[in-house]
């Protein structure tokens, strides 16, 4: 019998790899799914083309946030109308946190964790300005999250899965703290979907938000999403009240209304051609099983690790080694972290760095296997044994890193 009733040789074929690449990187941007560009040409022709304006009904354009908002749903643990497709995670991450605090109008601390990603912690401080009334983010280390939650807290706003080592937060007990001192939860997955199961009802969270171009592949600048759970959707506010998020957009009102539950986090035009993409990502997801997925991440993350640490005693693990306490990413430091990686991608391995001194590997099970954990084992050992990275075109630094 099969050790999965995920078909991994399925998933692999799903995707456009570019030859002699190994892929390391699918946790930053996911890679072409096959069926992508003639799920996104229909929509520009026939849809476009001959359509016009009418296919925001016709073509069921204006209801695809809702609709792919439903889908992820499932994918998350979340109950079906919960969830809304939109914006970039920046944006929902924004409208979450204003919703959460605005439901603890008596309370003025938002806390995190140090090693959250920046655009989240600076949505937090612009929200705090914003608000003007003494609303202050407090940051701690992530491994004291847990001893910070008090009865002044009114939003604990956490990345479960730590974008530079992997670490993984216990999104179920910091939730129950924070609602046991009457705070609220907001949970980043832009480093969990697609990457370890996620169970939104189970925890309890109270709004989340995640993106669609890391690990699941719906390409560059696919959007986000939002959950608010159903004993807030009723009447959590939006900081940004967006035509398209008013009860009744084509009425085209003075007064700004709510639509109802998570309908009301839409802010404006959805970007439909982003949105065919995302389509076209999620169907290889309807056959992938998450408790399959997670094995296989753990399998290969653990050979990665063994082989790395036999091999180039020069690099240190950043990521946990309890692999129930990371992600589907591994993190090495090295002090010359950045050449290291120019040089490995400049031999095919293709991974990340991120300052000050982390290489960073996503392992993404739909299109990884041993074959290329091996692969890019060897060239990496190879890389160091030689001080290949000691180069002065490695040295030069990208604007994107
Ligand atoms: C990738 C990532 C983002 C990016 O936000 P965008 O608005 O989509 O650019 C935000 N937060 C976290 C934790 C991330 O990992």
């Amino acid at each position: 019998m099969a050790k999965y009733s995920t078909d991994f040789d399925w998933t692999r074929d799903q995707f456009h790899l570019p030859e002699g690449v190994i892929y390391l990187d699918g946790n930053s941007l996911g890679p072409l799914p096959i069926a992508t560009p003639a799920r996104v040409a229909r929509a520009i022709e026939p849809e476009w083309r001959d359509m016009l304006i009418g296919g925001w009904v016709k073509a069921g354009w204006h209801l695809a946030p809702e609709r792919l908002g439903d889908r992820i749903a499932a994918m998350i643990g979340a109950e079906a109308g919960h969830v809304m497709v939109g914006d970039t995670l920046s944006i929902k991450i924004y409208q979450a946190l204003a919703a959460a605090i605005a439901l603890r109008p008596e309370r003025r601390v938002i806390l995190s964790d140090n090693g959250n990603f920046p655009s989240d912690l600076y949505m937090a401080q612009g929200l705090a300005k914003t608000l003007g009334n003494g609303t202050r983010l407090v940051t701690v280390a992530p491994e004291e999250v847990a001893d910070h939650i008090t009865d002044e807290v009114a939003v604990l706003m956490l990345t479960e899965v730590d974008y530079r080592t992997g670490r993984r937060h216990d999104m179920k007990t910091l939730t129950a703290k924070a609602h046991k001192h009457g705070a609220l939860t907001l949970w980043d997955l832009a480093h969990s979907f697609g990457a370890v199961p996620v169970d939104l009802s189970d925890c309890g969270a109270d709004f989340a938000a995640g993106c669609t171009y890391k690990y699941i592949n719906a390409g560059p600048g696919a959007p986000a999403f939002i959950y608010v759970a159903p004993e807030h959707a009723g009447h959590s506010q939006t900081a940004l009240q967006g035509w398209q998020g008013h009860a009744a957009p084509f009425a085209f009102e003075q007064e700004y209304h709510p639509a109802n539950a998570v309908t009301r986090m839409r802010v404006g035009t959805p970007p439909v051609l982003q949105l065919a993409a995302l389509e076209a990502a999620l169907d290889v997801w309807d056959r992938v099983d998450f408790n399959d997925l997670r094995a296989r991440s753990i399998e290969l993350t653990e050979r990665f690790i063994a082989g790395v640490e036999a091999r180039c005693p020069q690099l240190r693990l950043a990521s946990p080694r309890d692999p129930h306490a990371r992600g589907s990413q591994v993190s090495f430091h090295f002090e010359e972290g950045y050449a290291a990686m120019q040089a490995l991608i400049a031999h095919g391995v293709i991974g990340d760095f991120r300052a000050p001194d982390i290489m960073r590997f996503g392992f993404t099970p739909l299109y990884i296997g041993e074959r290329e954990v091996d692969g890019a084992v060897e060239i990496l050992t190879e890389i160091m044994a030689g001080d290949l990275w000691d180069r002065p075109e490695y040295k030069v630094k990208a604007i994107i890193t």
